[in-house]
């Protein structure tokens, strides 16, 4: 008998011996890092109040309840029963029966009313029909990305549940080495921004932390056949944790299965959705600009069905000697301050991931506060000694100042901005100016991919700032469905008649201007002298959006398209205003990062700067040495450092 399937005879014993005799245990498993007890008495299981909870804290491990296919009620009384449990208000749109493993997932506009105080509606639903009952949001914005990811998954679950099983015995495996250390590799982002990727290994195991790419350098990927990572094979890496769904930390986490990884990869809700989102979209610029992808849609399917989500703040097994536990990271919508706890007390490390320390119209400031660590891992992306940004509050006046002079001269305003964050912070800016009267009501249209990433946040309003997850609990407060709001989906005719109307705010991808629909955008009302281009985000060097920037007033109509009919060949004189309004970035500057540092419990003995250039890395690490007194490096990539 294997380790694992004699450690699970043993948990079935301990449990049935912690159980009221008449309730039953006929199987426990894991599935992943969770404990799936099976029971034929599920409604007295249910009845037991807090006895789920008092398990978990027993066992120290993560416990779901399910009724044994053999006690299941029929899924039309099933649903009646659960119709009457559960509050009209809850708005349920969906019940999904499944047998195999009696779980009945509910979708709902208010999942709230559907789990009750501490969850007793959701008991009250076991206690009545037995099954047990599993809760997810109807999106308020109707998102097909979220659609797509959940029928997949639907469709995958055979599967899914094999390879959760499989997870779940490799995590709960026996330690085979007494040999103690910590160290970590690093495959990409040092003294550079982008292709952020690390190992974390113990004599036990190794982990990968990111695999992205490399903006602006599609053939620099992150050192993945270093010895440390798939160098001795694919089956070399235990767990893959993804901090954010940036490409630069996402793009290249489907290469890692085309190379034969088959294990899990640990991640937020959102995270896994917007790495979908992104993937498919990255795949979809490289066939446009004729390059040939590292990886088909068919590995991002196998990532996505590789995923487990994780809620910030849970401790969660993912190796025999190591608990992961996500924190906000207040960057981008499921960003993670990634917490890893190593042997039984033996050593902590915390990879920072992108952070933004302050709080910002989206999101709440990222977490520093843990019970224990010893080396951070912090990005630099502006750690350099200047590296100050305005102050949003600043950013957001001058903002509508521009929006205010170009309604009156009757101009349109139109805005570059990344799909996935900006867009969000600056529609917030937006909604709240117009509902106060601090700008002229207009309408604002949302071209590219912005419409399907605002949808995705309004998915998962817990991982926004606690003031706008509230709002979006009250629909009618809901600011993303503000009425000036209009997703751009008629394609070139619609434009055309926005070009043709009055005064209004265009928001459009790329945030860059280095392709989709901004550049038809530049082309109906480039040539208008009383219209504004305003930019919010960087503008890297060698892109459009840079050059536009710095005083570009001609671009070759080829770019463009045939707008305003133009033949498509010679030039497009740009006559409307370009106007530059920086701090609204996702990132800390340079105070942000001390800060997150200097108020950071416990405070780290050792800090990694990475995830920056040169200068801003080695700037940071000589700061937080001069200022702190700890050990700070600015590691180049492909080095290890041994920490215990
Ligand atoms: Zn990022």
């Amino acid at each position: 008998m294997s380790t694992v399937e004699q450690q699970l005879d043993d948990l079935k014993a301990e449990i049935t011996s912690e159980l009221p005799s008449d309730i039953s245990v006929s199987s426990v498993k894991y599935e992943g890092p969770e404990l799936v007890v099976y029971t034929r008495d599920p409604k007295k299981f249910a009845r037991q109040g807090d006895l789920i909870r008092r398990l978990a804290s027993k066992l120290r491990k993560r416990i779901t309840v399910r009724p044994d296919p053999s006690v299941l009620s029929h899924p039309e009384e099933a649903r009646e029963e659960i119709t009457n449990v559960v509050p009209d208000e809850a708005g349920v749109t969906d019940l999904d029966f499944h047998a195999d493993t009696g779980e009945v997932v509910i979708e709902a506009e208010k999942p709230g009313m559907v789990i009750g105080r501490h969850g007793s509606t959701l008991r009250d639903i076991t206690k009545n029909v037995g099954w047990t009952p599993e809760v997810v949001r109807t999106p308020p914005i109707e998102s097909s990305t979220v659609s797509n990811v959940r029928s997949f998954l639907k469709q995958e679950r055979d599967e899914r549940r094999d390879i959760l099983e499989k997870v779940g015995r490799q995590i709960h495996r026996e330690e085979m080495s007494d040999d103690e250390y910590v160290r970590i590799t690093t495959l990409g982002c040092c003294r550079e921004v982008g292709r952020a990727a690390f190992i974390l290994s113990t004599p036990e195991t190794r982990i990968l932390i990111d695999c992205g790419d490399k903006p602006g350098a599609e053939g620099e990927v992150p050192y993945l056949h270093a010895p440390e990572a798939l160098g001795a094979g694919p089956q070399n890496i235990d767990a893959v944790v993804l901090t954010h769904a940036h490409l630069d930390h996402s793009a290249l986490i489907p290469l890692l299965f085309k190379y034969g990884y088959d294990g899990p990869i640990y991640c937020t809700e959102p995270t896994r959705d917007l790495m979908g989102l992104l993937t498919l979209d990255y795949l979809d610029v490289a066939a446009k600009e004729g390059r040939t992808p590292p990886y088909e849609s068919e590995q991002v399917r196998e990532a996505i069905k590789h995923c487990i989500p994780l809620e910030y703040g849970n401790v969660t097994d993912i190796a025999p000697d190591v608990k992961l536990t996500f924190h906000n990271a207040g960057h981008i919508l499921g960003s993670a301050v990634s917490h890893f706890h190593i042997g039984d007390g033996l050593y902590n490390v915390c990879f920072s991931g992108d952070i933004h320390y302050e709080d910002t119209r989206l999101f709440n400031g990222a977490v520093n506060d843990f019970p224990r660590v010893e080396t951070l891992v912090l990005e630099s992306t502006y750690g350099g000694r200047n590296d100050y940004q305005t102050d949003q509050k600043d950013s957001e006046e001058k903002l509508k100042e521009v929006i205010r002079d170009t309604h009156e001269r009757g101009g349109k305003i139109l805005i570059p901005a990344f799909a996935v964050g900006r867009s969000q912070e600056i529609m917030l800016v937006i909604e709240e100016a117009m509902r106060n009267g601090d700008i002229p009501s207009m309408p604002v249209h949302l071209d590219g991919m912005i419409w399907e990433a605002t949808a995705i946040h309004t998915t998962y309003p817990e991982y926004l700032r606690d003031d706008l997850r509230d709002r979006i609990f009250h629909e009618d407060e809901n600011p993303f469905l503000a009425e000036e709001f209009n997703h751009i989906d008629g394609g070139e005719e619609e434009r055309q008649d926005v070009a043709d109307g009055g005064p209004a705010i265009i928001l459009s991808t790329s945030g860059m201007v280095t392709g989709g629909p901004i550049m038809s955008w530049l082309g109906h009302i480039g040539p208008d002298p009383d219209s504004t281009l305003v930019f919010v985000g960087y503008q890297a060097q060698g892109t459009l959006g840079r050059r536009i920037q710095t005083g570009w007033d001609e671009i070759p109509t080829s770019e463009v398209g045939p707008a305003n009919g133009n033949n498509g060949r010679g030039t497009l004189s740009l006559n409307l205003d370009v106007e530059t309004v920086d701090g609204f970035s996702g990132h800390a500057d340079r105070a942000g990062l001390e800060n997150f540092v200097k108020t950071m419990n416990p405070r780290p003995e050792k800090v990694l700067c990475v995830h920056g250039d040169e200068r801003s890395t080695q700037d940071l690490s000589s700061a937080l040495y001069h200022d702190y007194n700890m050990r700070t490096f600015a590691p180049k990539n492909l080095e290890t450092f041994r920490f215990l």
